[in-house]
């Protein structure tokens, strides 16, 4: 009947369609858009249904730290978009990256991480994970021999970003989840910067799956939110029994935010993939500019591997400056009128970030010129204003090198 729950028929329905309208189940009060459930907790007809409720006998909301109808709309919704069994919501994208950690890793477990990670993740795994006796090792990301020559008796867990940031290398998903699955361990991708509307990792043999909901999936900058997605076992089980019990739970409120945001994910990554694209030319001609890294470029070292593994090569560029200098970077920056001098992404707003003063700043500099960081080197998360603003924007800067 029309307004039935989906999932009935949602394998043969398209991404736009799920992104619109999967998870959700209207209300008695046929209300068209998706309804906001502001509660902690829920009530029962009867002693007996409490006691079904609590023992698990019968399915159905509890309280709200791990059951909310607008939070599990969400997570069905993300989940039907990602591929996966299951999805559980958190706090913030740090949030699911601690839950996936406590959910899957007991104290004496290794990680192999990618050096080229979101910087408070680095701090997760050295000063609190490592607290609890689980050590990590880092690896260039593209660098297949070296995940392999890390890999330990007791690692658990690879761990990566693809594309990285600010560099946008390309790891290959593929092979790293068979080299996982060859030593007994998990593949987890922080699949923040494509959103599933750009990759799947899971189908790519990746066990589980990231996201900081804060960046593409809201897309306009309004709430801190996150997701881990894979099996029933995995995510339904250890991570959503970590969540349950410890609390790093989404907001109803945020929930009902990154909803809209999935609305519309599709249409906005296809829109900030072309800005993208279209500034990263602009910038190749560039007679400032010594280097634009982007994998849609013909020239950048994973380009293939990118049109191969993501549906278009993403919104986020650096390059760098002929003169690798931190003043010329820094004039570039203030000489901007519209660009958004912040380190967020993921947002229609432009944001310019100089990686080496600010996310990148606590890095030794000999490590931080190691991994390409120069002082030279600007980051462009590309939103969706006017292209040609864009450009005439970094012009200002550019012109006065
Ligand atoms: C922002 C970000 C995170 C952390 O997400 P929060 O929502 O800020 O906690 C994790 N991974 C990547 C790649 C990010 O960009």
């Amino acid at each position: 009947m029309n307004g039935d729950d989906l999932s009935a028929f949602e394998a043969e329905l398209g991404f736009d369609t799920l992104a619109i309208r999967a998870g959700y189940q209207r209300t008695h009060e046929a209300e068209h858009d998706e309804a906001i459930f502001p509660t902690s907790s829920y009530v029962y007809n009867s002693a007996a249904q409490a006691a079904a409720r609590f023992s698990g006998d019968e399915p159905g909301n509890i309280y709200s730290r791990f059951t909310n109808p607008t939070v599990r709309t969400f997570e069905q919704r993300l989940a039907a978009l990602e591929g996966a069994e299951r999805c559980v919501a958190t706090a913030s994208g740090m949030a699911a990256i601690m839950s996936t950690c406590l959910g899957l890793l007991k104290t004496g477990d290794h990680i192999v991480s990618s050096r080229s990670i979101f910087g408070s993740t680095v701090v997760l795994f050295n000063n609190y994970m490592a607290r609890f006796g689980v050590q990590t090792s880092y690896v260039d990301l593209t660098d297949l021999s070296a995940w392999e020559a890390a890999i330990q008796d007791n690692t658990r867990i690879l761990f990566l970003e693809t594309p990285s940031n600010p560099l946008v290398e390309i790891a290959d998903i593929q092979q790293l989840a068979d080299l996982a699955h060859q030593h007994d361990c998990l593949l987890v991708v922080d699949n923040c910067l494509c959103t599933p509307a750009l990759q799947k990792p899971l189908a790519m043999g990746a066990d589980v799956v990231i996201h900081s909901a804060t960046k593409y999936i809201d897309g306009q900058g309004r709430g801190i939110g996150g997701a881990v997605l894979g099996s029933n076992d995995l995510v339904g089980g250890e991570v959503y029994g970590v969540l349950r019990t410890t609390g790093p739970t989404m907001s109803p409120f945020n929930a009902w935010i990154f909803l809209k945001g999935l609305e519309t994910l599709n249409l906005r990554m296809k829109a900030h993939c072309d800005n993208a694209m279209q500034l990263a030319q602009w910038l190749d001609q560039h007679p400032a500019i010594g280097k634009v890294h982007y994998p849609g470029l013909a020239d950048h070292p994973g380009h293939q591997l990118a049109a191969s593994q993501q549906s278009a090569f993403g919104g986020l560029l650096s390059f760098e400056l002929k003169n690798k200098s931190r003043e010329k970077a820094w004039q570039v920056v203030d000489h901007t009128r519209l660009l958004s001098i912040t380190a967020n992404l993921g947002d229609v707003k432009s944001t310019i970030t100089h990686p080496a003063t600010t996310t990148h700043g606590r890095v030794p500099v000999e490590d931080r010129e190691k991994a390409g960081i120069s002082d030279g080197l600007l980051r462009i998360a590309v939103g969706l204003e006017t292209i040609e603003d864009i450009q005439n924007d970094l012009q200002r800067g550019l012109a006065t090198l």
